[in-house]
């Protein structure tokens, strides 16, 4: 078979079909896309999971080619600040190392895991349908290997082509058709278990060709989670006598993957050979995100504050106050620039932006803010240095700086809306929450300020008040609105779980609702009670802003921890 190349490229729409009834599990596709595409080992653009179900001996195991959908509506493109990750007119998803940066927000956005960060470039890259092959007319070389033809690439807009006649014939399934991607990879006779990645527990001793990175040391059975319960402990009764199953959380398997009837089934289904995918945020996208809390909120507390003459100027806090704010951001972007995998092409989201990404989107917040900033630091240091004042030159500044920190402080809630394999991050509240959380971190710093330099009366008070506000709103967000009202799918229930009750259960209970909201409400209580002491003010300033990266580590890790594939 061929690929036709004398058809007009926006007039073609490319596809796969996974043939389930002819894949023979044999591996020829994973090992010719290797060699075609030179993927380094360790990594894979295509792979074939194998799940095996049923109880002994009726048992058998299904395999599941599996690569990137070519989806016709690919988040992985929105998200990219780039372009390097683009949708041809024929409809492949492709993408260009040569501009990439490295964010791997695309890996985030894919709710499929299909793009890996290439070990030797550091730059993303996934199944591309061997387009190099496609515009000479050649097929992918993962369908020409197949000894089963259970591979079929091609035109689905073309009626006559081979993929068309047979999608028209076949019933066929796709992976995550609620995510909206519209995924052009159809299976015919797809397995609901092997397309579902929830369906099993995540199972790394069965990674294929890989090293075997444990996501937490203790293993996935961690907490009990998967422990078989045959003959365990006694169920508990009714007050009726009737034993009875104590209702499980919403959007949880029952303890394990499936049930019929009353009886667990936990070996019923298993994955036995599968792909590892890394997680690509760590450590520097939680610590940003107070970073960039503690920056936008100083800054909004003191243009609110002063704008509405709430407290007077005063030079020396408005010079210490407006450079930590300047240094926050300023932090922020070096945070965002080290976490690249090519930090010296971060100048290409400002070079050649993407403006649907709001990661390029971001940038030009956290520069506008800088330089409006910047502009009215010089300002009130100019005033501190040399003893003048403008008051309307002052209140320009911050008026025109306030928008630029509020979306400083909010735009990465698009960001995570837009990053669609995380479900968890697709909250609606988390806008609001981020300006919350702002306000929480700035008054905070306002509050360490305090100790140092002798502050106007008035700011201090404002300051108090906005910061146990704020500690007091976000509590209420995050223990009712985030993790109390139920959620939206299993994933984003399952992530909530690892938080509020798993792995991350000691970050979001001491870390967040402890040190982060009861320990800065009663050393204000305290200091309230004893007088007011500005070291018991900078105390619940900094328990605040520890417990808010403690939170935002749970937030940021867990979701990442869901399988996707
Ligand atoms: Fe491929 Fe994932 Fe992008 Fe869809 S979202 S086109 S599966 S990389």
């Amino acid at each position: 078979m061929s690929i036709p190349i004398d058809i007009p490229v926006q007039d073609k729409n490319f596809g796969f079909i996974i043939d389930n009834r002819k894949c023979i599990g044999c591996h020829a596709c994973s090992t010719a896309c290797k060699s075609e595409n030179e993927v380094p080992l360790g990594v894979y653009r295509t792979w074939v999971k194998y799940v095996e179900a049923g109880f002994f001996p009726d048992t058998r195991r299904y395999f599941q080619v599996t690569r990137c959908n070519h989806c016709a509506n690919p988040p992985c493109v929105r998200i990219c600040p780039t372009e390097a990750m683009y949708q041809r007119a024929d409809g492949i998803v492709e993408f260009d190392s040569n501009v990439c940066i490295g964010c791997k927000a695309c890996m985030q956005a894919c709710p499929y895991d299909a793009i890996y960060i290439d070990p030797e470039s550091h730059t993303a890259a996934k199944c591309h349908y061997c387009a190099h092959r496609t515009d000479i007319g050649l097929e992918p070389a993962c369908v020409v290997v197949c000894p089963e033809h259970a591979i079929i690439a091609g035109d689905i807009n073309d009626p006559h082509s081979e993929i068309s006649r047979i999608l028209a014939r076949n019933q066929v399934t796709v992976r995550k058709p609620e995510q909206g991607t519209a995924p052009k990879l159809f299976y015919i006779e797809g397995n609901a278990i092997a397309l579902h990645p929830t369906a099993t527990e995540r199972t790394p001793e069965t990674f294929l060709w890989a090293d075997v990175l444990p996501l937490h040391e203790t293993g996935h059975r961690r907490n009990g989670e998967g422990a078989t319960r045959r003959g365990g402990d006694a169920p508990a009764r009714h007050s009726n006598g009737t034993p009875i199953r104590t209702p499980q959380t919403q959007g949880q398997p029952w303890n394990g993957p499936i049930q019929f009837g009353a009886k667990m089934a936990e070996q019923m289904v298993q994955v036995s050979y599968n792909a590892q995918h890394k997680i690509p945020w760590h450590w520097p996208v939680p610590a940003y995100l107070v970073t960039k809390g503690i920056g936008a909120g100083l800054f909004m507390l003191l243009s609110l504050g002063l704008g509405l003459n709430l407290f007077p100027a005063d030079g020396l806090t408005n010079v210490v106050a407006g450079f930590l704010a300047l240094l926050f951001i300023g932090i922020t972007t070096g945070l965002l620039v080290y976490d690249l995998d090519r930090p010296e092409r971060f100048l290409y989201i400002l070079l050649r932006p993407q403006w649907k990404s709001w990661l390029a989107r971001g940038a030009v917040l956290l520069i506008g803010f800088t330089v409006v900033g910047g502009l009215w630091w010089l300002f009130e240091l100019g005033g501190y240095l040399f003893s003048y004042d403008n008051p309307p030159l002052r209140a320009l500044f911050l008026w025109v700086g306030l928008p630029f920190a509020v979306g400083a402080a909010v735009y990465t809630a698009f960001l995570f809306a837009q990053a669609e394999g995380r479900d968890l991050w697709q909250s609606p509240l988390l806008p609001f929450h981020l300006v919350v959380q702002a306000f929480m971190a700035g008054s905070g710093a306002m509050l360490v300020v305090d100790l140092f330099i002798a502050t106007p009366a008035e700011l201090t008070r404002v300051t108090g008040i906005v910061f146990v506000t704020a500690v007091l709103i976000d509590l209420f967000v995050t223990l009712v609105g985030e993790f109390s009202i139920p959620h939206a799918s299993e994933i984003a229930a399952r992530a909530a779980h690892a938080i509020s009750h798993g792995h991350y259960k000691n970050h979001f209970w001491y870390g967040s609702i402890g040190l982060g909201h009861v320990v800065p409400l009663a050393a204000l209580l305290l200091g309230w009670m004893v007088g007011g002491t500005a070291v018991l003010g900078a105390l619940a300033g900094l328990a605040a802003i520890v417990g808010l990266y403690l939170y935002e580590y749970a937030f940021v890790m867990a979701p990442q921890e869901i399988q996707n594939s």
